[in-house]
């Protein structure tokens, strides 16, 4: 069992959603009410967000992980419109 290490309590594991639909296992100490990830889910997280683009006929492709396209309700035909802004491009649900 890990322990807090700022009160040396027993932290508790919690599965808590980060974004709507996306869960991440964490570990809450029950005194100072931190929360703890462990390194294998923090990379699980960056692996979810963090994609590479491909090439796709004369198009530039990304993957939308299937964890984040089943929260948003995004399946294969789905109409999505795009924004970008700022340097970033958002994809939203038509
Ligand atoms: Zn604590």
């Amino acid at each position: 069992m890990t322990k807090c290490p700022f009160c040396d309590a027993e932290l508790v594991e919690e599965r808590r959603e980060i974004e709507k639909g996306v869960w991440a296992m964490v570990e809450v100490c029950p005194n100072c009410k931190d929360e703890w990830i462990d390194e294998a889910e923090h990379d699980r997280l960056v692996g979810l967000f963090k994609r590479k683009t491909f090439n796709l006929g004369g198009s530039v492709a990304v993957r939308i992980p299937k964890e984040i396209a089943d929260a948003l309700s995004i399946g294969a035909g789905t109409s999505v419109d795009f924004t970008v802004r700022d340097g970033k491009m958002v994809i939203s649900k038509v």
